[in-house]
């Protein structure tokens, strides 16, 4: 077997060699049933249980209060850009705050189906701080008012909710389970599985009742209508059943390790020791504003691009894979997940450090 040493993949993203391991030993006989858990059908006791336990892990781990749902959905965080607005802005407008490309794209989508207002925008600082909070321009009366913790593509995160009075609706694609949240402070909070909760083709969201109540009795699509998706026992279709299982192992596995609070003393390793080395080499660079850096995805250059594409030809030779930043910002990312052992931060520091 020739796995890599260590994988940086910003998502799809590298998963616990634990998680792998059970995936494997699963894929011919689940449990004794002589089949695997995607040859049987969703509807099928068994599958159902899976649904009903992840639930029941995704609760546990972020104390999610019973006022909040949990909702599970296809068409990745994507489909929650059209979701929400069409469910969720029905009587207002919603606002948006964009620090970044997945708030620019979520805006974009709410103003051609429902209308929307701009809070503020990053574009003037090319989206390497979170517009300064003066120039926030809230309205009084929004249907929500929506932002993205960690900007996963510029490396941007807004380390506080912002404050008001509205409901609060969180992007944390990039975030969920890296750190304990009061999830009573939001409406609703929305993330694809593929980086911190197991693999692609699952998306979560977590909504409280009255932002549920807005979902209207007009036709919606039905895999839209939150309503629909209110009970995760009862499917309105046939799920990615390899998804739901896949994070019910990623949670069971993140209860095992001490949950979101030892996730995020884990998180806080690697992100210091990312860019304690960036910073001590000048060779390198990570242009977002310090007091915005994502402590999740480390965006950072070299002084030419050749060097860049050397560091990257060197670091892919020497195990360390997928350092590629994104194809908007250009030069090097590295996304450090829940899947990503310490020991594997340390090792790239060590590469950047004595990186010539
Ligand atoms: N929001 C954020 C913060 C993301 O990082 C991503 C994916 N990288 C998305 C939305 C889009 O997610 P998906 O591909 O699951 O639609």
């Amino acid at each position: 077997m020739n796995r890599c040493r260590y994988n940086f993949s910003p998502g799809p993203a590298t998963l616990p060699r634990a998680v792998l391991e059970v995936m494997q030993h699963d894929m011919l006989d689940w449990q004794g049933t002589g089949k695997s858990v995607v040859e049987i059908s969703h509807r099928d006791p068994a599958f159902v249980a899976i649904a009903a336990s992840l639930e029941r892990h995704v609760r546990q781990l972020l104390s999610v209060p019973d006022t909040h749902h949990v909702l599970f959905a296809h068409g990745g965080a994507t489909m929650q850009f059209s979701a929400l607005p069409l469910n969720c802005a029905t009587e207002q407008l919603p606002a948006y705050l964009i620090t970044g490309h997945w708030s620019r794209k979520a805006y974009k989508t709410a103003l051609a189906l429902t209308g929307a207002d701009l809070v503020a925008d990053s574009k003037a600082t090319s989206d390497q701080a979170v517009p300064d909070i003066n120039t926030w321009n809230i309205p009084a009366d929004a249907a929500y008012l929506y932002y993205v913790d960690n900007e996963t593509v510029n490396g941007v995160m807004l380390q506080q909710p912002p404050e008001t009075h509205l409901p609060l609706v969180c992007d944390m694609t990039s975030s969920i389970f890296t750190q304990p949240i009061d999830v009573s402070r939001y409406g609703a909070i929305i993330a694809s599985a593929q980086k911190n909760m197991g693999v692609a083709g699952l998306t979560m969201v977590i909504i409280h009742d009255d932002l549920l109540q807005r979902t209207p009795s007009q036709l919606l699509p039905p895999l839209l209508n939150y309503k629909l998706l209110q009970n995760c026992e009862t499917m309105p279709n046939t799920i990615c059943t390899f998804a739901w299982y896949s994070a019910n192992l990623m949670c069971e596995w993140m209860q095992q390790q001490g949950g979101v609070t030892e996730m995020l003393r884990r998180r806080k390793l690697r992100s210091r020791a990312i860019y304690d080395s960036i910073d001590e080499n000048a060779l390198f660079s990570c242009v977002v504003d310090k007091a915005f850096r994502s402590p999740i995805n480390p965006v950072f250059t070299l002084s030419s691009e050749d060097a860049v594409q050397r560091f990257l030809l060197e670091s892919h030779a020497a195990g360390l894979h997928s350092l590629k930043g994104h194809r908007v910002v250009g030069g090097c990312r590295a996304s450090l997940y829940n899947g990503l052992p310490v020991e594997g931060a340390q090792v790239l520091a060590d590469f950047i450090r004595d990186f010539k």
